[in-house]
C-alpha cells in the first residue's frame, strides 16, 4: 500500500483515523487519578495477525480485523476535595464522549468509564449528573496489582532503586519477576504480596502513610499545600527534633547493635526534654523529621512483611512518594538496613497511577483478549525525566477489533 512503512513487522498505515480517548479513574481518599489513551495520526494494522481478513488493496473483507492503534497514555492527578476540577478537565476533553465509537471499540462502552477507589462508589452519583457517565467500578488492589504489573513488564526503566541519591534503572527479568511485594503509599499504605498476573494477596498495611504526613505535617507546619510540604522537608534538618543515638550516649555510635551516632533512637523524641513551644521549632525542621518517621516506618514494616514471605523484591508505589529524594533515600536505607543488605527498594516512575492503569487495562475492547486493552509495541518513557506524576506519557499500542 502506497505510503506504508515497516517497522519491526508490523505496517504503519499512514491514513488518518479520527482521535481515540480512553478514560479510566482512580479516585482515592486524597487525588484523582486519571489515565487516558489517545491515538496517534497513524494507525498500525498488524499483517501477521489480520490473515485473510484484507485483500491486496489492503481494504477489509469484511471479518474481524485485530489492529493495533498507536498513541499514547497520559496520566494526569486532581485533589479529590477539588473534584469538580476534574469533572470540568473530563468534560473539556470530552474524555467521557470521544472514541468509543472508532476505532472498532464497541459503542456499547460509551459513557461507562473503569474506575477504581473508594470514591468510584461515594461519587457515582455525581459522575452520572454532571457529565451522564457511569462508573463501573473495577476493585482497587486487583487494579493495582495489574497496573504495577503492566509497568513492570512493558515499560523498559520503570523502576529503579534510589541509592546515595542516584537512580539506577533496574532491568526487570520478565520471567523473574514474581513473587514481590507490591507496597502502595497512598493515602494509606497497603501491602500486597503478588505471585502473578491477577495473583496477589494483601497481606499488611498500615494507616499511617501518605494521609498521615500530610494531615499531622499541615497541623504542624500550618503550610497550605503537600508540595510545600515536601520542598520545607527538603530545608529542615531532623537532628533539632529527633532524638539520635549520639544524644543519648553522648556523641558516640553504638556499634555493639549497629547504631551508629546519627541512628534516630527516637522520632521528635528530642522535644520531650526542651523546654520549646511548636512555635520555637523551624516548620522545616518539623516536615523533615514527619517525612523521616513515616518513610522509616514504611520501610521497615515493608522489609518484615518480605520477609515474612521470603521476597526479595520490593516495590513501592503510590503519591506519598512523589519522587522526592529524601522520601525514597529513607525508605531505601530502612529496607537496606532491616535486611542486612539483603532486600532492596525499588520505586517506580509511575508511582501514583498503578490503580487507575489497572482499571484502564479492564477494558473488555477485544474479544479474543478478555483482559484487553492490551497494551503492547515500542515503549518510548524518557529514563532522564525525574519526575513525570503529571506529565509523563507512555507510547503504545492499544489491540482492537473492527
Ligand atoms: P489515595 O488513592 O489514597 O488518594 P495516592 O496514591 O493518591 O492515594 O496518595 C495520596 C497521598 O499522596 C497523600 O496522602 C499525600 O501524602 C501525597 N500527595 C502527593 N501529592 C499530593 C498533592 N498534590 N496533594 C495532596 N497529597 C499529595
Amino acid at each position: 500500500m502506497e505510503g506504508d512503512t515497516i517497522h519491526k513487522g508490523i505496517t504503519f498505515v499512514n491514513s488518518p483515523v479520527d482521535e481515540i480517548s480512553h478514560l479510566a479513574l482512580d479516585i482515592g481518599g486524597t487525588l484523582i487519578k486519571l489515565v487516558y489513551f489517545s491515538a496517534s495520526r497513524e494507525q498500525i494494522v498488524d499483517k501477521t495477525q489480520t490473515n485473510s481478513s484484507r485483500d491486496s488493496n489492503g481494504v477489509s473483507n469484511g471479518s474481524k480485523d485485530r489492529r493495533l492503534i498507536n498513541g499514547k497514555l497520559y496520566f494526569i492527578k486532581f485533589e479529590t476535595s477539588k473534584i469538580n476540577e476534574c469533572l470540568d478537565f473530563i468534560s473539556s476533553k470530552q474524555l467521557h464522549y470521544r472514541g468509543v465509537q472508532h476505532c472498532g471499540f464497541p459503542i456499547s462502552d460509551k459513557n461507562i468509564i473503569k474506575a477504581t477507589g473508594g470514591g468510584a462508589f461515594k461519587f457515582a452519583d455525581l459522575f452520572k449528573e454532571k457529565l451522564g457517565i457511569s462508573l463501573d467500578k473495577v476493585d482497587e488492589m486487583s487494579s493495582l496489582v495489574s497496573g504495577a504489573n503492566f509497568l513492570l513488564k512493558a515499560v523498559p526503566s520503570e523502576a529503579f532503586t534510589y541509592v546515595n541519591g542516584q537512580r539506577n534503572y533496574a532491568q526487570i527479568d520478565n520471567n523473574d519477576l514474581y513473587p514481590y511485594l507490591l507496597v502502595n503509599i497512598g493515602s494509606g499504605v497497603s501491602m500486597i504480596k503478588v505471585d502473578g498476573d491477577g495473583k496477589f494477596e494483601r497481606v499488611s498495611g498500615t494507616s499511617v502513610g501518605g494521609g498521615t504526613f500530610w494531615g499531622l505535617g499541615k497541623l504542624l507546619t500550618k503550610c497550605k499545600s503537600f508540595d510545600d510540604l515536601l520542598e520545607m522537608s527538603h530545608q529542615g534538618n531532623n537532628r533539632v527534633i529527633d532524638m539520635l543515638v549520639g544524644d543519648i550516649y553522648g556523641g558516640m555510635d553504638y556499634l555493639k547493635i549497629g547504631l551508629t551516632s546519627t541512628a534516630i533512637a527516637s522520632s521528635f523524641g528530642k522535644a520531650v526534654s526542651e523546654d520549646k513551644e511548636l512555635e520555637e521549632y523551624q516548620p522545616e525542621d518539623v516536615a523533615r523529621s514527619l517525612l523521616r518517621m513515616i518513610s522509616n516506618n514504611i520501610g521497615q514494616i515493608a522489609y518484615l512483611n518480605a520477609l515474612r514471605f521470603g521476597l526479595k523484591k520490593i516495590f513501592f508505589g503510590g503519591f506519598f512518594i512523589r519522587g522526592h529524594a529524601y522520601t525514597m533515600d529513607t525508605i531505601s536505607v530502612a529496607v537496606d538496613f532491616w535486611s542486612k543488605g539483603e532486600a532492596k527498594a525499588m520505586f517506580l516512575r509511575h508511582e501514583g497511577f498503578l490503580g487507575a492503569l489497572g482499571a484502564f487495562m479492564n477494558y473488555q475492547l477485544v474479544e479474543e483478549f478478555p483482559k484487553s486493552v492490551r497494551l503492547m509495541g515500542e515503549k518510548n518513557c524518557d529514563p532522564h525525566v525525574e519526575d513525570l506524576n503529571d506529565n509523563g506519557t507512555i507510547e503504545c499500542c492499544v489491540q482492537a477489533t473492527s
